[in-house]
């Protein structure tokens, strides 16, 4: 692409981005792929983020997010410790009184030979994406680096950092997560609510194979998601009402295993722990728009939302790979990127598409974590239904697995 200093004179760089997540590293790698000059900050010590436990969460990775990570060369590192997604179980119940008769299967054969997904530790994603960062020649990685401040004029976007150095670019990506101070500096409001949840997450060894088949089991409290990783392991997304939760959290190690065997039940054999136990209040946060002057949003800086469905990551994924088609399109058209005609795109884009996709999943939570009989019966009609309406299921599959609607270049695998 063009270098700052050739067209764009007086800038540092083409793109800054703020924040080195899973978006904001993926968001740099497929700049760069572009020939982009990108400048990535983050607050973390690259060293935190390359030892391993600073995250316990494990994603599913739809199949067209993991597409953009083939199309970029990063697909041989991640799939060394990826669990495919063969099938998800979705059934409704309660902790002791077991499963509900009716359920839904979801089994990847019936769309395709891809897998649904695959599940990914969190550490295990964020040490390869670092690690393609730092060795990126058109990437200036400035980690640990905290920006305090920000300034936006007609032509630019300068960020100050903690040490008092600026960068200055045409444009700047806030990829600094749910709590976004660039959001907040830009005057960007958001509208959201707590969902006075709390996710617990853990890892469990069974003695059984999983087969690859994910589980999600609708409690009264919320979600029990079991997740299939590599070997004989799963990862637990156990959602409970905060009091609940907190309380769960400051049991014995023999207690908290006691409950949680109530709620996994025994089709795996027997379990042990196998990994610390980490704790993420839920809530909702949407930005009311993703644009302002010379400064986009992206990832859960646009769109924090309810892990119910694992689809947080995945719509930020989806940010990243619309936002480098618009970039890279308007300069090969000699555009200003920076501009607010080239950054509309982007919002036009993927503004609508989050807030179906997190209103969805804040109505699914509502649905399913209640105990009230007629609400009962009537989702498990409705998974019923579902599981005996093939074109029904191979939609929610579809989308599940992001294959839905005008994909950009990157998530159909093609290059930008
Ligand atoms: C329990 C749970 C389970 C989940 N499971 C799934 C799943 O299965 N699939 C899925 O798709 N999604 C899932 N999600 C959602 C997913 O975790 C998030 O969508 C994703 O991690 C957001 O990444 P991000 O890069 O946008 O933000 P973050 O990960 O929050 O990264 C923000 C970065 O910005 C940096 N930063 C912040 N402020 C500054 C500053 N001022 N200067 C410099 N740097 C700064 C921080 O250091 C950080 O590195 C789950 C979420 C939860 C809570």
């Amino acid at each position: 692409m063009s270098s700052a200093e050739s067209v764009y004179g007086g800038f540092d760089t083409d793109v800054t981005i703020v924040g080195g997540g899973l978006n904001g590293l993926s968001m740099a790698l497929a700049l760069a792929s572009a020939d982009f000059k990108v400048a990535l900050v983050d607050a973390l010590d690259p060293q935190e983020a390359l030892a391993a436990g600073i995250d316990g969460r494990v994603f599913a990775i739809a199949f067209a997010s993991c597409r953009m990570f083939e199309a970029l060369g990063l697909w041989d590192a991640l799939k060394a410790d990826a669990q495919p997604i063969n099938d998800i179980m979705v059934t409704d119940g309660t902790v002791r009184g077991g499963a509900s008769p009716l359920f839904l299967h979801f089994d990847h054969r019936e769309i395709g030979d891809e897998p649904l997904g695959h599940l990914m530790e969190s550490g295990h994603m964020r040490r390869v994406l670092t690690k393609a960062v730092m060795a990126a020649p058109n990437i200036d990685f400035r980690a640990p680096a905290k920006v305090v401040d920000q300034a936006s004029d007609a032509y630019g976007f300068t960020v100050t950092l903690e040490d008092g150095a600026t960068i200055r670019a045409p444009v700047a990506l806030a990829s600094d997560g749910r709590g976004s101070r660039l959001r907040k500096w830009a005057g960007i409001k958001t509208v959201g609510w707590s969902y006075d949840q709390i996710g617990i997450v853990t890892t469990v060894e069974h003695e059984d194979d999983h087969e690859g088949i994910a589980q999600e089991f609708f409690l009264p409290s919320g979600p029990f998601a079991i997740l299939p990783m590599t070997g004989r392991r799963a990862s637990l997304v156990w959602t409970e009402k905060t009091r609940a939760a907190k309380a769960i959290l400051a049991l014995s190690p023999e207690r908290f295993m006691e409950e949680l065997r109530a709620r996994f039940g025994d089709y795996l054999g027997a379990i042990k722990t196998a990994g610390p136990v980490w704790s993420y209040p839920l809530d909702l946060k949407l930005a009311r728009d993703y644009i302002a002057p010379r400064l986009a949003l992206i990832g859960d800086a646009a769109h924090g939302i309810h892990p119910i469905a694992g689809q947080g990551l995945n719509m930020g994924l989806r940010d990243v790979a619309m936002m480098a088609q618009v970039l890279t399109d308007a300069a090969r058209l000699g555009e200003d990127i920076g501009s607010a005609l080239v950054l509309e795109r982007y919002q036009l884009a993927r503004r609508f598409d989050n807030t179906f996709n997190s209103l969805a999943m804040d109505g699914l939570n509502r649905l399913f974590s209640n105990d009230i009989a007629p609400v009962r019966l009537a989702r498990d009609l409705g998974l019923g239904l579902v599981n005996r309406f093939g074109p029904a299921r191979r939609f929610f599959m579809r989308q599940a697995g992001g294959d839905v609607g005008d994909l950009p270049r990157l998530l159909k695998g093609e290059g930008l």
